[in-house]
């Protein structure tokens, strides 16, 4: 068996295999790269070299043209892979500027390898073959071998003064030059018929493919788009936070500044025009959270489109109650057009319909000193589906065209120098393309700068069929009455009992205030009867919710418990009725909602 030979093919085969799997992979281009890819090369041609070689040696012991030359390339080989090496223990140990010192030494490299290869040519070359053991000597052989060993020798002196690196995995090819050099050294010494030295070779260059930095570059590149994705969220962020700050500081500076003003003023005419300027400003404030958990709602995906069957009719006559309410005195006329085959139910989510009219009404009201604004509502339907078109047109201050783009990012306002008195915050528009968007709708604008603007927003709804029930005799609407009721409010905070207390003065009923769940349990606890309880959520050290259970474990304990909680994040309601709770009011209390809240708990216990 030719063992030279098959450890040259073996070799081979491995070396065009590392050689695939490392042109297949995508690389970074780093000067390690650069000299690996040559080694790389360099090998496999070597492992083609040697076959040949060992063939003619063998083979053709005369001189011939093949047997000078083809041996020699063999040397070139041993030659350029020990060059390349060097190249490498170089660029390991220099300190800085790899690339520099790459491009520097690459001449000298070429030069002195260019030198060495016309010296194995040149001096004189002779064949051993005998009983199986097959080698080449001679001036040309002699000379490889001193270059390869002073090379050796400077990998070895730059180690051991770079002695650091040796810890690095780096060095692992250096390294292994060293052990795997005199392990080869000893088997030849022991067969000299085993040629490892190609073999050696290309396991060497194997060993280096792993150790090279080469991390998997789509890898690299998801997580360099990740970071990027981060570092916006994380301006969006904070851009989002400084506008909020703004745009929170310009009602609280009434609210705060009219106050002061309240607290120096006798004339209960100008009193009661400020309390009215702080009522707007705190309307706005509130618009301005509601706003904000809106988008934040949206934006975490967890504003979820709540279908249920409506009357559409009962929804835009609303619509125009209310619009009609903000025109208020403004010189404005209020053309309406609803389509007669709209039909009596529809199944959607209404809610979320009437927010989007609504911003869309309140912004053509806002921007339109005089004319007219028109709300049309068509429908196209086809089987069991109804689109909506709403159009809401307005003779207002229209919009520019380069602002058109920018019309539904949060915050953006435009032509402040006008609209200086004009109160927004620039979320209704974007809150409203996001809720058409959720609603799988459609919105579109077309304006004229100077001249107004026409909002076209088309949204499919469900058709019900069903027949319009007209009731026999409207309901009774419960009057209430509620007088010497009394009602037990727990809050920690001084100010909100304050709000609740007064609100609730107006109905002549009873309230005690206390400021924790320990005292509520308490009074509970001495029997202090109720007929309605008020209960603040975020309370330290002992929550509504706690006090709520706690409450809710004693014997014969039947008392209505109302969350009243400034926790109004989409689910809220749903979670504090879950845990038990008999109904939700968020603050700031609205009174429609605390009148509805007495007549259900109050009014029903009569
Ligand atoms: P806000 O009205 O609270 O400022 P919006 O998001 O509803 O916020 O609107 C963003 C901006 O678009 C407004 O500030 C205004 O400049 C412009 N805009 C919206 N609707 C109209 C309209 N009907 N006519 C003219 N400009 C409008």
């Amino acid at each position: 068996m030719n063992i030279g030979i098959s450890f040259s093919e073996a070799a081979l085969i491995f070396s065009l295999l590392v050689a695939f799997v490392y042109f297949y992979k995508p690389k970074l281009d780093t000067i390690e790269n650069k000299i690996y890819k040559n080694l790389l090369i360099v090998s496999i041609i070597g492992c083609i070299v040697s076959i040949p070689t060992y063939y003619l040696v063998k083979n053709y012991p005369e001189v011939n043209i093949f047997t000078s030359i083809i041996p020699r390339l063999y040397l070139c080989y041993i030659l350029a892979w020990v060059f390349l090496m060097t190249q490498y223990v170089v660029i390991l140990c220099c300190k800085d500027n790899e690339k520099k010192v790459f491009s520097k030494t690459s001449k000298v490299f070429k030069i002195l390898y260019l030198s060495a290869v016309v010296m194995t040519f040149v001096l004189p070359m002779k064949y051993f073959n005998e009983s199986g053991v097959v080698y080449t000597y001679g001036a040309s052989v002699t000379f490889t071998y001193i270059v390869c060993a002073i090379h050796i020798m400077y990998w070895f002196v730059a180690l051991f003064m770079n002695y650091k690196l040796i810890r690095s995995k780096k060095c692992i090819p250096i390294v292994s030059v060293f052990l795997l050099g005199s392990l080869m050294a000893i088997i030849q010494w022991i067969d000299p018929r085993i040629r490892l030295m190609t073999p050696t070779i290309s396991f060497i260059t194997m060993i280096m493919y792993f150790t090279i930095e080469n991390p998997d570059l789509k890898l690299i590149n998801e997580l360099n788009i990740a970071k990027e994705q981060a570092e916006k969220a994380n301006k969006a962020k904070t851009d989002f936070l400084s506008s909020m700050s703004h745009e929170i500081r310009t009602p609280l500076n009434a609210i705060d500044g009219f106050s002061q003003l309240i607290l120096e003023e006798n004339d209960i005419k100008i009193i009661k025009e400020e309390a009215r300027d702080i009522m707007a400003a705190s309307q706005n404030l509130l618009e301005i959270v509601n706003g904000i958990l809106d988008i934040s709602k949206i934006e975490a995906n967890k504003l979820e489109i709540v279908k249920v069957e409506y009357e559409p009719r009962k929804i835009f006559d609303e619509l125009i109650k209310l619009t009609k309410a903000r025109i208020g005195e403004k010189p404005l006329e209020f053309k309406i057009n609803i389509a007669d085959d709209l039909p009596d139910y529809l199944n959607g989510d209404y809610i979320r319909l009437k927010q989007i009219a609504v911003n869309l009404l309140t912004n053509a009201v806002k921007y339109t000193k005089k004319g007219f604004i028109e709300l049309n509502v068509s429908v196209v339907k086809k089987d069991k589906v109804c689109r909506l078109i709403i159009s809401v047109k307005d003779s207002g201050i229209g919009i520019k065209k380069e602002n058109i783009e920018k019309l539904f990012t949060k915050f953006e306002r435009f032509d402040l120098e006008k609209n200086m008195t004009i109160e927004g915050t620039g979320l209704g528009l974007a809150i409203t393309k996001k809720l058409v968007e959720l609603m799988n709708g459609k919105i579109v604008v077309d304006s004229t700068y100077g001249k107004g603007s026409t909002f076209t927003v088309a949204i499919d709804q469900k058709i019900v069929n069903k027949t319009k029930v007209i009731p026999a005799e409207a309901k009774v609407v419960k009057k209430l009455s509620i007088k010497g009721k009394k009602i037990l409010i727990v809050d920690d905070n001084l100010i909100n009992l304050k709000v609740a207390s007064r609100l609730l003065e107006s109905y002549k009923v009873e309230t005690e205030l206390v400021s924790s769940g320990f005292d509520c349990i308490k009074r509970i606890e001495e029997g202090n009867k109720y007929d309605l309880i008020l209960m603040d959520d975020m309370m330290p050290k002992m929550s509504g919710v706690e006090t709520f259970k706690k409450l809710s474990r004693m014997d014969d304990f039947d008392i209505p418990v109302v969350a009243l909680t400034a926790n109004a994040i989409a689910g809220m309601k749903e979670n504090y009725l879950k845990e038990g709770f008999d109904d939700y009011i968020s603050k700031p209390i609205d009174k429609k909602e605390l009148e509805r809240v007495l007549k259900t708990y109050l009014n029903a216990k009569k």
